[in-house]
Protein backbone atom coordinates (compact mmCIF):
# COMPACT_ATOMS: atom_id res chain seq x y z
CA UNK A 1 0.00 0.00 0.00
CA UNK A 2 1.84 3.45 -0.74
CA UNK A 3 -1.47 5.22 -0.09
CA UNK A 4 -2.04 7.20 -3.51
CA UNK A 5 -5.35 6.52 -4.03
CA UNK A 6 -5.78 5.78 -7.73
CA UNK A 7 -7.65 7.80 -10.26
CA UNK A 8 -10.94 5.89 -11.46
CA UNK A 9 -10.54 4.37 -14.89
CA UNK A 10 -11.96 6.79 -17.46
CA UNK A 11 -15.64 5.36 -19.59
CA UNK A 12 -16.25 5.56 -22.98
CA UNK A 13 -18.92 8.32 -24.23
CA UNK A 14 -22.02 6.62 -25.74
CA UNK A 15 -23.84 8.74 -28.47
CA UNK A 16 -27.10 7.69 -28.85
CA UNK A 17 -28.97 9.32 -32.26
CA UNK A 18 -31.19 8.63 -34.65
CA UNK A 19 -34.63 9.99 -36.50
CA UNK A 20 -36.98 12.00 -34.85
CA UNK A 21 -39.79 9.85 -33.46
CA UNK A 22 -37.89 6.78 -33.39
CA UNK A 23 -37.87 6.84 -29.64
CA UNK A 24 -34.88 7.69 -28.54
CA UNK A 25 -36.02 9.89 -25.80
CA UNK A 26 -38.04 7.11 -24.24
CA UNK A 27 -35.41 4.40 -24.39
CA UNK A 28 -33.04 6.95 -22.85
CA UNK A 29 -35.48 7.47 -19.73
CA UNK A 30 -35.96 3.64 -19.19
CA UNK A 31 -32.65 2.81 -19.80
CA UNK A 32 -31.80 5.63 -16.80
CA UNK A 33 -35.03 4.25 -14.86
CA UNK A 34 -33.61 0.39 -14.44
CA UNK A 35 -29.87 1.98 -14.18
CA UNK A 36 -29.47 5.35 -11.97
CA UNK A 37 -25.60 4.92 -11.94
CA UNK A 38 -25.62 5.39 -15.63
CA UNK A 39 -25.13 9.31 -16.53
CA UNK A 40 -27.16 10.99 -19.32
CA UNK A 41 -26.47 14.86 -20.39
CA UNK A 42 -29.65 17.10 -19.93
CA UNK A 43 -28.79 19.06 -23.17
CA UNK A 44 -29.48 22.95 -23.43
CA UNK A 45 -32.44 24.22 -25.41
CA UNK A 46 -33.87 27.57 -26.97
CA UNK A 47 -37.40 25.75 -27.32
CA UNK A 48 -39.86 26.41 -24.91
CA UNK A 49 -40.62 23.46 -22.51
CA UNK A 50 -43.81 21.23 -22.84
CA UNK A 51 -46.30 20.50 -20.40
CA UNK A 52 -44.43 17.90 -17.11
CA UNK A 53 -41.41 18.75 -18.48
CA UNK A 54 -39.18 20.63 -16.06
CA UNK A 55 -36.00 22.87 -15.88
CA UNK A 56 -32.69 20.94 -15.17
CA UNK A 57 -34.78 17.62 -15.68
CA UNK A 58 -35.52 17.23 -19.37
CA UNK A 59 -33.75 20.46 -20.35
CA UNK A 60 -32.17 23.10 -19.40
CA UNK A 61 -34.26 25.99 -21.07
CA UNK A 62 -32.74 28.98 -22.10
CA UNK A 63 -33.18 32.38 -24.04
CA UNK A 64 -31.59 32.98 -26.95
CA UNK A 65 -28.87 34.82 -25.62
CA UNK A 66 -28.11 32.23 -23.12
CA UNK A 67 -27.22 30.07 -25.73
CA UNK A 68 -25.36 32.51 -27.72
CA UNK A 69 -23.26 33.10 -24.33
CA UNK A 70 -22.57 29.22 -23.70
CA UNK A 71 -21.52 29.25 -27.72
CA UNK A 72 -19.08 32.02 -27.26
CA UNK A 73 -17.79 30.90 -23.93
CA UNK A 74 -17.15 27.04 -25.72
CA UNK A 75 -19.28 25.55 -22.90
CA UNK A 76 -21.02 23.56 -25.49
CA UNK A 77 -19.18 20.51 -26.60
CA UNK A 78 -22.10 20.24 -29.79
CA UNK A 79 -24.77 21.98 -30.90
CA UNK A 80 -27.50 22.15 -33.88
CA UNK A 81 -30.44 23.94 -34.99
CA UNK A 82 -33.51 20.88 -34.97
CA UNK A 83 -36.18 20.92 -36.97
CA UNK A 84 -34.92 23.97 -37.98
CA UNK A 85 -37.08 25.24 -34.73
CA UNK A 86 -34.48 25.73 -32.09
CA UNK A 87 -31.28 25.22 -30.83
CA UNK A 88 -30.09 22.04 -28.60
CA UNK A 89 -26.53 21.92 -27.03
CA UNK A 90 -24.67 19.16 -25.00
CA UNK A 91 -23.17 20.73 -22.01
CA UNK A 92 -19.08 20.15 -22.22
CA UNK A 93 -18.13 20.23 -18.26
CA UNK A 94 -20.73 17.54 -17.13
CA UNK A 95 -19.67 15.22 -19.84
CA UNK A 96 -16.20 15.57 -18.90
CA UNK A 97 -16.38 14.92 -15.04
CA UNK A 98 -19.09 12.08 -15.92
CA UNK A 99 -15.87 10.56 -17.57
CA UNK A 100 -13.22 11.29 -15.60
CA UNK A 101 -15.31 10.17 -12.78
CA UNK A 102 -15.53 6.53 -14.45
CA UNK A 103 -19.30 6.56 -14.69
CA UNK A 104 -20.96 4.96 -18.00
CA UNK A 105 -22.28 7.99 -20.08
CA UNK A 106 -24.73 8.76 -22.87
CA UNK A 107 -25.50 11.40 -24.99
CA UNK A 108 -29.07 11.41 -26.84
CA UNK A 109 -28.60 13.91 -29.37
CA UNK A 110 -29.68 14.59 -33.54
CA UNK A 111 -27.56 13.59 -36.00
CA UNK A 112 -25.85 16.41 -36.56
CA UNK A 113 -24.63 16.77 -32.75
CA UNK A 114 -23.17 13.11 -33.36
CA UNK A 115 -21.22 14.43 -36.19
CA UNK A 116 -19.87 16.95 -34.33
CA UNK A 117 -19.03 14.94 -31.22
CA UNK A 118 -17.52 12.05 -33.63
CA UNK A 119 -15.01 14.87 -35.42
CA UNK A 120 -13.82 15.46 -31.35
CA UNK A 121 -14.43 12.94 -29.51
CA UNK A 122 -13.89 9.72 -32.23
CA UNK A 123 -13.16 6.90 -29.01
CA UNK A 124 -17.09 7.60 -28.37
CA UNK A 125 -19.15 4.46 -29.48
CA UNK A 126 -21.72 5.84 -31.92
CA UNK A 127 -25.08 3.97 -31.41
CA UNK A 128 -28.08 4.25 -34.22
CA UNK A 129 -31.42 3.74 -32.66
CA UNK A 130 -33.59 3.06 -36.07
CA UNK A 131 -37.25 2.55 -36.51
CA UNK A 132 -38.86 -0.81 -37.88
CA UNK A 133 -39.50 0.78 -41.21
CA UNK A 134 -40.20 4.85 -42.26
CA UNK A 135 -44.21 3.65 -42.08
CA UNK A 136 -44.01 2.68 -38.48
CA UNK A 137 -41.94 6.10 -37.95
CA UNK A 138 -44.64 8.02 -39.81
CA UNK A 139 -47.25 6.39 -37.47
CA UNK A 140 -45.55 7.03 -34.23
CA UNK A 141 -44.90 10.96 -35.29
CA UNK A 142 -48.43 11.24 -35.75
CA UNK A 143 -49.58 9.37 -32.67
CA UNK A 144 -47.37 11.34 -29.86
CA UNK A 145 -49.83 14.40 -31.71
CA UNK A 146 -47.96 17.08 -30.08
CA UNK A 147 -46.71 18.74 -33.12
CA UNK A 148 -48.63 20.77 -35.44
CA UNK A 149 -49.40 19.35 -39.25
CA UNK A 150 -46.17 21.82 -40.27
CA UNK A 151 -44.18 21.03 -37.92
CA UNK A 152 -44.65 17.28 -38.37
CA UNK A 153 -44.32 17.35 -42.38
CA UNK A 154 -40.96 18.78 -41.50
CA UNK A 155 -39.97 16.60 -38.79
CA UNK A 156 -40.48 13.78 -41.56
CA UNK A 157 -38.42 15.26 -43.87
CA UNK A 158 -35.71 15.64 -41.79
CA UNK A 159 -36.37 11.94 -40.51
CA UNK A 160 -35.71 11.02 -44.39
CA UNK A 161 -32.35 12.41 -44.17
CA UNK A 162 -31.84 10.78 -41.04
CA UNK A 163 -32.32 7.47 -41.75
CA UNK A 164 -29.97 7.67 -44.50
CA UNK A 165 -26.95 8.42 -42.22
CA UNK A 166 -27.26 4.90 -40.39
CA UNK A 167 -23.90 3.34 -42.01
CA UNK A 168 -22.04 6.25 -40.10
CA UNK A 169 -22.66 4.52 -36.84
CA UNK A 170 -20.55 1.90 -35.28
CA UNK A 171 -23.65 0.47 -34.16
CA UNK A 172 -27.33 -0.11 -35.09
CA UNK A 173 -30.39 -0.86 -32.42
CA UNK A 174 -33.87 -1.29 -34.25
CA UNK A 175 -36.81 -0.14 -31.60
CA UNK A 176 -38.92 -2.80 -32.32
CA UNK A 177 -39.90 -2.88 -28.58
CA UNK A 178 -39.07 -0.17 -25.81
CA UNK A 179 -38.07 -2.92 -23.68
CA UNK A 180 -35.34 -4.74 -25.80
CA UNK A 181 -33.80 -1.94 -27.03
CA UNK A 182 -32.93 -0.46 -23.82
CA UNK A 183 -31.47 -3.99 -22.54
CA UNK A 184 -29.33 -3.60 -26.14
CA UNK A 185 -27.87 0.02 -25.20
CA UNK A 186 -27.52 -1.42 -21.29
CA UNK A 187 -24.65 -3.83 -22.79
CA UNK A 188 -23.48 -1.81 -24.97
CA UNK A 189 -23.02 0.81 -22.17
CA UNK A 190 -21.30 -1.54 -19.79
CA UNK A 191 -19.18 -3.29 -22.28
CA UNK A 192 -17.62 0.30 -22.88
CA UNK A 193 -16.82 1.46 -19.46
P1 LIG B 1 -37.43 17.47 -28.66
O1 LIG B 1 -37.64 18.92 -28.95
O2 LIG B 1 -38.50 16.60 -29.27
O3 LIG B 1 -37.20 17.20 -27.18
O4 LIG B 1 -36.07 17.05 -29.35
C1 LIG B 1 -35.87 17.31 -30.69
C2 LIG B 1 -34.54 16.73 -31.14
O5 LIG B 1 -33.44 17.40 -30.53
C3 LIG B 1 -34.34 15.24 -30.84
O6 LIG B 1 -33.95 14.62 -32.05
C4 LIG B 1 -33.19 15.23 -29.86
O7 LIG B 1 -32.37 14.08 -30.02
C5 LIG B 1 -32.43 16.47 -30.25
N1 LIG B 1 -31.57 16.94 -29.17
C6 LIG B 1 -31.86 16.98 -27.85
N2 LIG B 1 -30.82 17.45 -27.18
C7 LIG B 1 -29.84 17.72 -28.08
C8 LIG B 1 -28.51 18.24 -27.96
O8 LIG B 1 -27.99 18.54 -26.90
N3 LIG B 1 -27.82 18.37 -29.12
C9 LIG B 1 -28.32 18.05 -30.33
N4 LIG B 1 -27.54 18.20 -31.40
N5 LIG B 1 -29.56 17.55 -30.46
C10 LIG B 1 -30.32 17.40 -29.35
Amino acid sequence: MNGVSEAPKPSRLVVLAGPTAVGKGTVAAQMRAANPDVWISVSATTRPPRPGEVDGVHYLFVSDEEFDRMVEQAELLEWAVVHKAARYGTPRRPVEEALAAGRPAMLEIDLQGARQVRRTMPEALFVFLAPPSFEELERRLVGRGTETEEERTRRLETAREELAAESEFDVTIVNHEVPAAVDELVTLIRSGS
